[in-house]
């Protein structure tokens, strides 16, 4: 690692959408960004196109739901860099839009569980060696307001439910590791393919609330749930 940039942010899900202006938006702050991407060609052009505007970023392959992919994607993390500042576990999906609970296909709901909570925890455990060498480590979850508690309504249960259940998984990791700040964080409704064409925020608003809080927020604020930078559940 370079000591113009020393300081390192693995985001997951990064090929595109709101991960990859994420990674955007801390490569221009001067973070060299590692773009996790679970398809190889989509991951590299993803980098590419940051290294193409002069950042410093790393295509690593990483697919959440895969166990070995991520003791694989941290083993060559730890050839390029030695410690993690950042780590955003962004890759997620939504794969019941707008159904109710009472038609749920519980094989969805278990799917979506593996990617959008089983595996932000093994990505956790697998990089946790790398932030505790950083001196000031984070790590964020990217949530949703449909995992709020407050406001929840019978909606695309199975997505909700998996991001109530990853704010209860930042909890846990901001009790057990003291020395990192964890914390859920919900973009709004973003512009992407998740998002469809309709929402009303872009991808760079939703992003720099994300940014903010990986970046400014002060440490001391751990195992909380944010929007629009203030605590929301
Ligand atoms: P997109 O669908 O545009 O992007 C999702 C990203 O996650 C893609 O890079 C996708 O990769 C990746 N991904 C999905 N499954 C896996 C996996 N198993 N392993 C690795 N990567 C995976 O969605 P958004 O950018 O909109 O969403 C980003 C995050 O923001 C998500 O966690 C979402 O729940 C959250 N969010 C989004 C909102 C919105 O309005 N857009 C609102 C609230 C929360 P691939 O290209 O290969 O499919």
């Amino acid at each position: 690692m370079t000591t113009e940039h020393p300081k390192t942010a693995l985001i997951t899900g990064a090929n595109k959408g709101i991960g990859f202006e994420i990674a955007r938006q801390l490569a221009k702050l001067g973070y060299a960004v590692f773009v996790g991407s679970r398809d190889i060609n989509k991951g590299k052009h993803a980098a590419q196109q940051l290294c193409d505007r002069g950042f410093e970023a790393t295509f690593i392959q990483l697919d959440v739901t895969d166990p070995l992919s991520i003791k694989q994607a941290a083993g060559t993390f730890s050839q390029k860099a030695d410690h993690l500042d950042l780590l955003i576990n962004n890759a997620g999906v939504l794969d019941d839009h707008g159904e109710d609970i009472l038609k749920l296909n519980v094989e969805l709901l278990n799917r979506t569980l593996t990617t959008n909570v089983t595996g932000p925890i093994m990505v956790i455990q697998d990089f946790l060696p790398f932030l505790q060498k950083s001196h000031a480590p984070r790590i964020l979850n990217v949530s949703s307001e449909l995992g709020s508690l407050k406001t929840m309504r019978a909606y695309s249960p199975a997505y909700s439910i998996s991001k109530t259940a990853l704010n209860a998984v930042t909890r846990q990791f901001a009790g057990a590791l003291p020395g990192i700040a964890v914390n859920s964080v919900s973009p709004g409704w973003v512009r992407t393919d998740m998002g469809g064409r309709n929402a009303p925020l872009s991808v760079e608003d939703g992003a720099a609330d994300i940014v903010w809080l990986a970046t400014e927020a002060p440490r001391s604020e751990t195992g909380k749930f944010w929007q629009n930078k203030r605590e929301i559940d």
